[in-house]
């Protein structure tokens, strides 16, 4: 059978701790093995005085500590302490001590009575937490912790400071409801909320809002946390403000944009004529350099059509040259239309116009010069002026594998140009 004593004994030592009393009759102290054990002594050394035990606490500790004691004996009020003291080996160790008076009536005996445990781990788990709460408190990152539901339940200052949001304001709402606006990227948003509700960990840049509305960029790094039973019990997250560095690289990927927008402006400014919009002169040779090239490769047909506006200086003497412009931008416009989108159509001169006609031998592109020339002299082109009839006179040609070259494709229609207009206009040659 396990005697009181020994229980107390066992609990003890779990618990790291033992029990001690004064009999406060003849002022005569009594330590459990603990107790000994405690201040680095032999459980079998004689029991100290009163004042021999006093000199174990710490010199810093030992006025309190004789003085709350003095305190219990004299007003019965429990007895509650924390202090040092320096064991026989000279390693300073936390203690708490508990007591309370006792008196037997029977012997007319009183005793201070209590228990004394070593908690110098708890006190430095307790100093760790305290470097701990203070590196939260202190860092420039911005700390945030929510609770299963991904309510905020506790935030740093840094956090305090940046959103504008004290923690007791920010307490039990969601981050997402309380700092991201309108112009929080959706599909941002879209994937913290499926990491969370997936219980996972996520990072990315997010776009938040002060209290105040004003906008800042956060760098996001969130774990979840898992109680032992593997229950989640809310989240982590670490934010750095990246507002600076965002700003810089949207403001260059801005500039690089506008760039990009320019030189395409500018590209096209020097390959397209401003009034028709169809590619100029320079263009269209380059282009008509790369089809001569693919024809002769591959042996495929290719026609080049010379286009010349007729009496087009009646127009602009009658009508005015503004009206003369509209005529130009018409027939570009309908001449446009009606091509193949791998056919350039182009403005090489003041009313003259050539058309590029990949796979198009000489008996097709008779027909779509005739379709164009019967396109603008079937229909007078309207114009603020009036409507205005318009007749064209076009050349052929068809790249021939004996005479190879652009040039020789351009002097060729432009040949039977000449033919058309002396054969009277509003003719395809
Ligand atoms: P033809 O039938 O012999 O071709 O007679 P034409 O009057 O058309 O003679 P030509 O082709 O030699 O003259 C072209 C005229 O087109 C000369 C010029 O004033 C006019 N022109 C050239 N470029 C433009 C332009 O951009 N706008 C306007 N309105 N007129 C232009
Ligand atoms: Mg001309
Ligand atoms: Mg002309």
């Amino acid at each position: 059978m396990l005697q009181n004593e020994d229980i107390l004994r066992l609990s003890h030592k779990v618990a790291q701790s033992g029990h001690w009393y004064i009999r406060l009759n003849d002022n005569t102290l009594f330590w459990s093995e603990e107790v000994f054990l405690l201040h680095g002594m032999s459980p079998n050394a004689t029991h100290p005085t009163v004042d021999n035990a006093l000199s174990f606490y710490h010199p810093k500790d030992r006025d309190r500590v004789e003085a709350l004691i003095n305190e219990t004996i004299e007003t019965g009020k429990p007895l509650s302490f924390e202090a040092r003291i320096v064991r026989v080996d000279g390693d300073v160790r936390w203690v708490e001590t508990l007591g309370e008076l006792k008196s037997s009536p029977s012997s007319n005996t009183r005793y201070l009575f209590g228990i004394f445990r070593d908690i110098t781990e708890n006190q430095q788990q307790r100093m760790h937490n305290q470097r701990l709460a203070w590196v939260l408190e202190n860092t420039q990152e911005l700390i945030l912790m929510t609770d299963s539901n991904g309510r905020i339940n506790w935030a740093n200052s840094a956090f305090e400071t940046l959103s504008g949001y004290s923690l007791e304001e920010a307490r039990g709402h969601k981050p997402g409801d309380l700092l991201q606006g309108p112009e929080t990227d959706p599909q941002t948003i879209a994937y913290m909320r499926d990491c969370v509700a997936r219980q996972q960990g996520f990072s990315c840049e997010v776009l938040n809002y002060t209290k105040g509305g004003a906008y800042y960029w956060l760098r996001i790094s969130c774990q979840p946390e898992f109680d032992s039973d593997g229950k989640l019990y809310g989240f982590n997250s670490i934010q750095t403000d990246i507002t600076q560095s965002k700003q810089i690289r949207l403001d260059l990927e801005a500039e690089i944009n506008e760039r990009r927008r320019l030189e395409e402006q500018l590209r096209y400014l020097a390959t397209h004529d401003e009034l028709s919009t169809l590619p100029n002169r320079r263009h269209f040779l380059e282009q008509a350099e790369k089809e001569v090239e693919r024809a002769r490769r591959h042996g495929r047909p290719l026609s080049l059509l010379m286009i010349d506006m007729d009496h087009f200086k009646r127009i602009n003497d009658q009508y005015g040259h503004s009206t003369g412009d509209e005529v130009i931008q018409t027939f570009a416009e309908r001449c446009q239309g009606m091509l193949r989108k791998s056919d350039t159509a182009a403005r090489i001169g003041g009313e003259e116009f050539s058309v590029l006609l990949p796979e198009t031998d000489n008996d097709s592109g008779r027909r779509m010069a005739e379709r164009l020339r019967s396109l603008i002299a079937d229909e007078p082109i309207k114009t603020q002026a009036g409507p205005i009839q318009l007749t064209l006179s076009i050349g052929v040609s068809t790249y021939r594998q004996d005479s190879p070259s652009v040039e020789a494709m351009i002097q060729e229609a432009d040949r039977r140009l000449y033919e058309a207009k002396d054969n009277g206009r509003d003719q395809v040659v």
